[in-house]
């Protein structure tokens, strides 16, 4: 027979610590802290199973839970000393919600349960306070009449606040017991009149209103919105925790607070927390009375002369000091506690995993790990690979103020104020005069990218994840905020408006690429530092993973960056990106516009020298290590100038006149260009463009390998969808090599591989195999081709998606491991098949991914590779995959 109801209380308990699913995560955690022996006061969980139950049946009960609470009641009644509706010692209830996984504040409580005309007399001699007694009956009609009966709340607090006017006092610390018991009548009548029948008055028919209340607000919109926000599942259902009350507003030997088992800002291991005399909990998060420290150490740390609860409960601190001792002995992490005492006996509430900031979460591991509480292995489990973001980039004050315009995807993490300019001239010249700025455009190209590295912060209001705006700013690190539709920005005019606000040129907003908010306004940030603790754990995840970790990264700067982060390589370098610095890009669009292969091989020749100094910049900080060099991919739309100016400029490089570039601009629009004259196809069409860089490569290796350095470059090329294409091209690299070896006299080991971006190419893989010495899936590209949605215009559709729970995430930011993922999965399978030792990697945006990497450890691909700032967010991910955690990836 199924059983519904655990008993916990008096040193034992009929649930444990891993029956979570069944009797959420407070009543677990309950029987767990009960059967350790820790003073909880008793109660019961009535399991997730009958919510389920309930929602299922339209609101009945299984057959024999009445009887089973009844059991568990007179369990409770017996450790208690007290009766439940008894007019002398009245036991009084707390009915509260509990999940599998934590919905704070979701969902209903009831407390004081079990209180009437009889029993409050009963409290009253019990406690000796008849003020007390009161209070604590017209707080449980409230909050009873509120969530249970919905009588709503301001028709009580009216009353209140009329009593207080008529008694000319402005606290309700002012009254007394007369008031109270008068209000009593006031809310009683109230509710009745409200109710059309009397308020409840039986101790079991309130305890089942209760029940049912909590039950009734699993579904409620808050806590539906909640689970889809942070997907949890409907069917989940919440516990049902029915405990003792206990009070800390018993008199001054009574009191309440939280408590940390080390300090959840910093990390140290040092008791944190605060309390109140003679309160009820949700005085302490009220705010309005000062709590005060726990321990001395913390009270002259934040210099008050409130006393520390060592000095005035000096015998409840050591009970507590004991209690610490055991949960981190027992628990082995820290943890975040409610106590309360009750006329100087000691009650622990609750006790959870606490919640710390990565820093701390970090000092934290490692400390647990030197004092032999934790392993190694379990140091790497703890930390949140997305949470070390917080560690790289700078991060809103969570204690500042702030005034949200609107939202868009968080495109690029950190936060960032400055001034908002409309185009990248402007971020430029304002940059250069040391002011921050925000750049604001619909969406950026790379005639944009002078204004986008000078910028403090970018918003676009289209495109999605792997965007020119996202993946560009992500690369270079500057926080990007992504596809916000909501703003409509007019460039015209230089402003950009959004629910009603008007922002115009020069007005401060802040971004935040972590969340993807955007604000009017500075908003004061926190700028992270890297400690030894972070270093040591990632030393340690670094020994543990078996996936390589490679950065995508195109200039000297992030290729520093990448290494700083312990990147093992470069996987990915799109060398169309070494053209956007203004210089470069009139000769890049001068090859682009070019009319034949003459006019194209005198604009490449320009190209040359830019192009091998920075391929020996990028093997001179590799050192080394493996530097995947993409060949040209430009979707070309991007490099065509839109401007007059641009055109003039092209054609005065070219030595043509403006209206022979404007023609040729004309003939190579696209309908559709990243479908388009991109990628290999550019190669195939014109083999020259490819030849240029393969000799800027080959040259760089050995002028880099003759000083001495070894040079491992990994020419890559892109789009290919069948083997012929590769091979043709990979003729045209080895070539090449051979002159420049010729020419230099320096052997360099290469090899030639390609991406593997097309849903063809993931189907003959076996067949590209034969020529391609290693693949690197572009999971960009894929995604984008295998859903035939736009990476770049899609980001409003994906939203909808979302909202309507067809897609769980966004298949762009975390890889759809099964369908994406199966293409990817298939073109590892095919691959090998036909060369056993192919190289294989990941370079779309879900490299940094931590649920895609374990994604990439399981179909066994050798690295992924990412942006440099989320080079330790892999690291770490991929420790964590060969570890085997489990993850939620995107399916
Ligand atoms: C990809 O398509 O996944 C990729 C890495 O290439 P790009 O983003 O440059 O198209
Ligand atoms: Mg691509």
């Amino acid at each position: 027979m199924t059983k519904w109801v655990y008993g916990f209380g008096g040193g034992g308990a009929e649930g444990s610590a891993d029956m979570r699913d069944l009797l959420g995560g407070k009543g677990a955690n309950l029987a767990e802290m009960s059967s350790l022996g820790f003073p909880v006061p008793p109660g019961f969980t009535i399991t997730t199973e009958v919510c389920t139950h309930y929602s299922e049946t339209g609101g009945a009960y299984p057959d024999s839970l009445e009887a089973e609470v009844e059991q568990a009641l007179a369990g409770v009644e017996e450790i208690a000393g007290a009766r439940f509706g008894d007019p002398q010692r009245p036991l009084l209830l707390s009915v509260r919600s509990g999940a599998r996984a934590s919905m704070p504040g979701m969902m209903d409580t009831v407390l004081n349960l079990g209180l009437n005309a009889e029993t409050v007399k009963g409290l009253t001699a019990m406690s000796d306070d008849e003020r007390f007694a009161c209070d604590s009956y017209r707080r449980f009609i409230q909050m009873y009449g509120d969530v249970v009966l919905g009588v709503a709340y301001h028709h009580f607090e009216d009353l209140l606040e009329d009593h207080k006017l008529d008694r000319g006092v402005t606290l309700d610390t002012e009254l007394d017991a007369d008031d109270w018991r008068l209000l009593v009548g006031a809310y009683l009548k109230k509710a009745k009149e409200i109710l059309g029948q009397p308020f409840p008055g039986n101790p079991k028919e309130q305890l089942w209103g209760g029940i049912a209340a909590v039950f009734r607000s699993w579904d409620n919109n808050r806590a539906i919105t909640y689970r889809k926000l942070h997907g949890i599942p409907d069917d989940w259902g919440t516990a049902v925790n029915v405990q003792a009350m206990v009070f800390g507003n018993m008199g001054n030997d009574s009191a309440t607070g939280v408590c940390f088992t080390r300090n959840p800002s910093t990390g140290e291991n040092a008791y944190y927390g605060e309390f109140l005399v003679n309160a009820q909990g949700e005085d302490v998060v009220a705010g309005i009375r000062t709590p005060q420290s726990l321990t001395i150490a913390e009270r002259e740390a934040s210099h008050t002369d409130l006393p520390a609860l060592q000095e005035v409960m000096p015998d409840i601190y050591a009970e507590l000091l004991e209690v610490r001792r055991m949960m981190e002995g027992h628990y082995r992490d820290m943890q975040d506690m409610e106590f309360t005492v009750q006329q100087s006996k000691l009650w622990m509430l609750q006790t959870r995993t606490g919640k710390r900031t990565t820093n701390a979460a970090l000092k934290i591991a490692v400390d647990m790990v030197d004092e032999g509480l934790i392993g190694v292995d379990e140091a790497i489990r703890r930390i949140d690979p997305a949470q070390l973001d917080q560690l790289l980039h700078p991060s809103l004050d969570p204690s500042a103020e702030r005034k949200v315009l609107g939202r868009g995807l968080p495109a690029s993490p950190g936060a960032a104020s400055g001034r908002v300019v409309f185009n990248a001239e402007d971020a430029e010249g304002l940059a250069q005069k040391g002011e921050d700025v925000v750049l604001v455009r619909v969406e950026t190209s790379p005639e944009d990218i002078g204004g986008m590295h000078v910028s403090k912060g970018i918003l676009t209001t289209r495109g999605g994840m792997t965007s020119h705006a996202a993946v560009v700013a992500r690369g270079m690190g500057v926080p990007c905020v992504a596809g916000a539709g909501e703003f409509r920005v007019d460039y015209g005019e230089k402003i950009m408006e959004v629910g009603g606000t008007v922002v115009r040129e020069g007005d401060v907003i802040t971004v935040d690429g972590a969340t993807g908010e955007v604000m009017l306004g500075e908003v004061p940030t926190i700028h992270p530092e890297l400690t030894g603790d972070f270093v040591k754990l990632m030393g340690w995840a670094d020994k543990v993973r078996t996936l390589g970790v490679r950065a995508n990264a195109e200039t000297p700067a992030d290729a520093e960056t990448a290494r700083k982060f312990g990147a093992e390589g470069i996987g990915l370098s799109r060398t169309e990106h070494m053209f956007f610095e203004p210089r470069r890009i009139v000769h890049m669009r001068e090859m682009i516009l070019a009319a034949d292969e003459g006019e194209r091989r005198a604009a490449l020749d320009k190209l040359l020298p830019y192009q091998r100094q920075d391929f020996v910049q990028l093997f001179t900080i590799m050192a080394g290590l493996p530097v995947t060099i993409r060949l040209l991919d430009p979707p070309l739309n991007e490099f065509i100038p839109q401007s007059e100016e641009g055109l003039a400029e092209v054609a005065a490089a070219a030595g043509i006149d403006v209206s022979a570039a404007r023609a040729r601009a004309a003939l190579l629009k696209e309908g559709n260009p990243m479908l388009g004259h991109r990628g290999c196809r550019l190669g195939i069409t014109f083999p020259e463009i490819y030849e240029m860089q393969a000799r800027a490569i080959f040259e760089a290796a050995s002028e880099v390998a003759k000083g001495g350095e070894k040079v491992v470059p990994e020419v890559m090329i892109p789009l290919i969808v069948t083997r012929g294409e590769f091979v043709i091209l990979k003729d045209v690299i080895e070539r090449v090599a051979a002159e420049v070896k010729e020419a230099t006299g320096v052997r360099v080991e290469y090899l030639v591989g390609t991406m593997i971006e097309l849903p063809r190419a993931v189907l003959l893989a076996g067949d590209i195999a034969k020529a391609a010495q290693f693949f690197s899936f572009g999971t960009n590209d894929l995604t984008q081709t295998t859903y035939g949605l736009s990476r770049d215009d899609t980001a409003h559709i994906v939203e909808i998606y979302r909202d309507k729970g067809l897609f769980k995430d966004d298949p762009f930011a975390s890889l759809d491991t099964e369908g994406v993922g199966e293409l990817v999965r298939i073109g590892v399978e095919r691959g090998r098949a036909t060369r056993p030792d192919l190289k294989l990697g990941i370079c779309g945006e879900h490299g940094g991914d931590p649920a895609s990497v374990h994604f990439c450890q399981k179909v066994g691909l050798d690295y992924v590779s990412c942006s440099p700032y989320r080079v330790p967010i892999a690291r770490l991910a991929a420790a964590q995959a060969a570890l085997g955690v489990k993850v939620e990836t995107n399916a």
